[in-house]
């Protein structure tokens, strides 16, 4: 089986073997030592000096806790957004009684770091700017390392989603002075879902000591002071912690600039095995994103009728398009655990899969 949606994403077999190992006392000195082992090992792959935290949940969890942490009703956020997730974001610091304006791009377009400026210009109050990186429902990478310069101008806080890049595209966490970046399990990081990971700026833990939101479950003064005893302040998913001691293990045995260039790399054999079946890319190519390809679905094609026929034919597991692009694209997710030999078994399949899907 291909499993090629943009998370959750296959494991490898070390990987597997840990998850399935005999739980243990989440309170006591394995765990202990285990949280204090992959906890400096993810700042390397953040690229921070700054605090990172593992909360069990699913990445919008950690979404949740960025912004719940350092914001309060009332507050204005700028929220970037470009896809279906930079609407999710968007709806969170709404849901807490903030107050959001958006800035719409169209979806397959990045965000214009112009626009991004004018609108910082012409409102000083805003307090935040919620930022997408790696947009996954367009394919979309943004260039975050200018709008968060541009953010910064305005000394403004960054909240980042970088949950399906952060890991397999560059971000240097500190040198683009991002103050929360989320990020999550089941991405690129080669482990099954049920971890939000995320790192803390100094001026995120300003904003934290005056932010009124209400919190509890995902309270950032908690899992910091818990973390100083080598715990987490609830039950943590124990499993996927005993996956992540290995796979961090890999990603850093290959090192950063290798995971990124095999990403870049596979992403562009997705890239011209579509193009060479006579398919186009449904972002502008300049910013499509190395985890994940939106393929532009022609007026001819079935995509339900594609997806199916790969999963039950070929055994090759895509994804559609969400929200309004539903039918109109389709999705592979090539980042986490991933070779040369996975994509192009999937472009094979999708070579031998297209004419019978099209009418
Ligand atoms: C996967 C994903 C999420 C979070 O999804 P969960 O199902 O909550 O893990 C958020 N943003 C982006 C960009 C994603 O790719």
């Amino acid at each position: 089986m291909q499993l090629r949606i943009p998370g959750p994403t296959p494991c490898p077999p070390e990987v597997l073997k840990a998850v399935g190992g005999q739980m243990i006392d989440h309170r006591g000195k394995q765990f202990g030592e285990i949280i204090q082992d992959v906890t400096p090992k993810l700042k390397q792959l953040f690229q921070t000096k700054n605090d990172v935290f593992l909360l069990t949940s699913s990445g919008t969890g950690g979404m949740e806790a960025a912004v719940i942490n350092t914001l309060s009703p009332g507050d204005k956020v700028l929220a970037l957004c470009c896809g279906f997730f930079g609407d999710r974001f968007a709806e969170i610091p709404e849901c807490y009684g903030g107050e959001v304006k958006r800035l719409n791009f169209e979806w397959g377009k990045p965000y214009d770091p112009d626009a991004v400026r004018q609108a910082l210009k012409a409102d000083s109050g805003i307090k935040a700017v919620l930022v997408t990186h790696n947009e996954t429902s367009t394919g979309v990478t943004n260039d975050l390392k200018s709008i968060s310069t541009i953010a910064k101008e305005f000394d403004k806080l960054v909240l980042v989603d970088a949950i399906s890049g952060l890991g397999s595209i560059d971000l240097p966490v500190d040198a683009w002075q991002c103050d929360v970046v989320v990020t999550a399990s089941q991405k690129g990081w080669m482990v099954p879902p049920g971890l939000a990971m995320v790192s803390v700026s100094e001026k995120a833990w300003q904003a934290h000591a005056k932010a009124k939101m209400p919190r509890y479950y995902f309270d950032f003064s908690k899992a910091k002071s818990y973390l100083e005893k080598g715990q987490t302040p609830w039950t943590p998913c124990v499993s996927t912690f005993f996956g992540l001691t290995v796979a961090l293990d890999m990603l850093l045995a290959e090192g950063l600039p290798d995971i990124f260039a095999r990403h870049a790399r596979i992403a562009g054999l997705a890239r011209s095995g579509v193009k060479s079946m006579g398919l186009s890319m449904f972002p502008d190519e300049k910013y499509a994103s190395n985890t994940v390809s939106a393929i532009k679905a022609s007026e001819k094609l079935n995509v339900a009728k594609l997806l199916q026929m790969l999963r039950d034919e070929y055994k090759v597991v895509l994804a559609g398009g969400q929200g309004n692009l539903a039918g109109k694209i389709f999705r592979i997710g090539h980042l986490g655990w991933i070779k040369e030999k996975d994509i192009k078994e999937v472009l094979d399949a999708i070579a031998k899969a297209l004419p019978k899907a099209s009418s």
